[in-house]
């Protein structure tokens, strides 16, 4: 099906509740643009753009239409795709419940492709392996992606230089690029379930000014990127265990793991049980861990990695280098969240130039 052109998200949104999809989408919330379940496009954040830079978010508004005029937001994809904490198992007396075995279908509105690139190396991760998690593979399944073309770079992007973005080619269900005057949408199909979605919609075919007008959106997004990242040579770059530029970012790191939580791609997790007096009932958790805390590498009661330095350098030599080794790809997609959300301002960017 050829692209074509809708004025309004409504009827869309309308059409994947019918048909028994939660819609998620991008809203504003506590200051910033949060994901959350909408009912109708009215809830969605609309004339809001941000400004990111090193350990600093903040929304401004722009006076006018557009719904999708900001970057990446703290939250992602993988708050779907892996939940922050999810139940594996519950014991009542002697009996075993098993974890529910059905995904909630979820239609995730307004995807960037630096998020889509991330799903894929989480596909790779949970599903690429000897050992596919099985609930990974339901969440997975029940989502739909419909994503949108970055118009608006933040301060803190670079998915140029990772080969992920802004413009969305993998990956999505149905594509959106927001265009001005006149406000509407050019909608592309990325699977057959998106285009069955898209023909139950008022619509109409798109134009050579529409076709040009999209073009121009992802052109002038891929010009205006915060940030660089020189990939060439950065596995040999990042074997310079001994650089005292370790020493330096470890002295102004807090380990306080915000980089990890952020991060779409990041998906270490631990394992906690707890127990109910009230009702005898005990608990097995499974939740986001990060190797930043102390006790994630802990092994005999010592942590192996106990210094700030340390564990900065096995974070960012993961992400860059090792993961590469691990599963055939970055692990990390530009997507400039971690920077942004570092308390301290630690760049990923700045940090990665100043290895020899
Ligand atoms: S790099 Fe920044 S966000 Fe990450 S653990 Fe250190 S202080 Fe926290
Ligand atoms: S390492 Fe930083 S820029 Fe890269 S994917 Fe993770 S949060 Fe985004």
């Amino acid at each position: 099906m050829d692209a074509v052109v809708i004025e309004s998200l409504e009827p869309l949104i309308a059409e994947l509740r019918s048909r028994g999809f939660a819609v998620v989408g991008p809203v504003v919330r506590d200051g910033a643009i949060r994901f959350e379940e909408i009912a109708s496009a009215g809830r969605l954040a609309r004339g809001v753009t941000d400004d990111q830079e090193p350990g600093r978010y903040r929304l401004r508004e722009t006076g006018d239409e557009m719904i999708f005029s900001f970057a990446a937001s703290p939250d992602s994809a993988k708050r779907y795709t892996q939940p922050p904490r999810q139940a594996l198992f519950r014991m009542r007396g002697e009996r075993i419940e098993e974890a529910e075995e059905e995904a909630p279908r979820i239609a995730l509105l307004g995807v960037r492709a630096c998020d889509l690139a991330a799903i894929g190396v989480q596909d790779r991760v949970f599903l690429g392996g000897r050992h596919p998690d099985p609930a990974y593979r339901l969440r997975r399944e029940a989502l739909l992606l419909v994503a949108v073309n970055c118009a608006v770079p933040g301060g803190t992007c670079f998915c140029v230089s990772m080969g992920t973005g802004p413009k969305v080619t993998a990956g999505h269900d149905i594509a959106l690029t927001e265009l001005a005057a006149p406000h509407r949408f050019l909608v592309e199909i990325g699977s057959e379930r998106g285009e069955e979605i898209v023909r139950a919609l008022p619509r109409a075919p798109a134009s050579a000014r529409d076709l040009a007008d999209a073009e121009e959106v992802s052109r002038r997004a891929a010009g205006r990127m915060g940030r660089h990242v020189e990939t060439e040579g950065i596995q040999e770059r990042l074997s310079a265990h001994d650089s005292p530029r370790w020493q330096q970012v470890g002295a102004r790191c807090l380990t306080c793991a915000n980089c990890t939580m952020v991060c779409p791609t990041c998906f270490c997790t631990t394992v906690e049980d707890s127990t109910s007096l009230a009702d005898g009932t005990a608990e097995r958790v499974e939740r986001w861990d990060s190797c930043f805390t102390l006790g994630f590498s802990e092994v005999n009661g010592t942590p192996v990695r106990g210094s700030n330095p340390g564990r900065y350098r096995q974070w960012l030599t993961h992400k860059f280098s090792t993961w590469i080794d691990q599963f055939g790809m970055s692990g990390c997609v530009g997507c400039g969240r971690c920077i942004t959300w570092c308390p301290v301002g630690i760049d990923v960017t700045e940090e990665l130039a100043n290895l020899p």
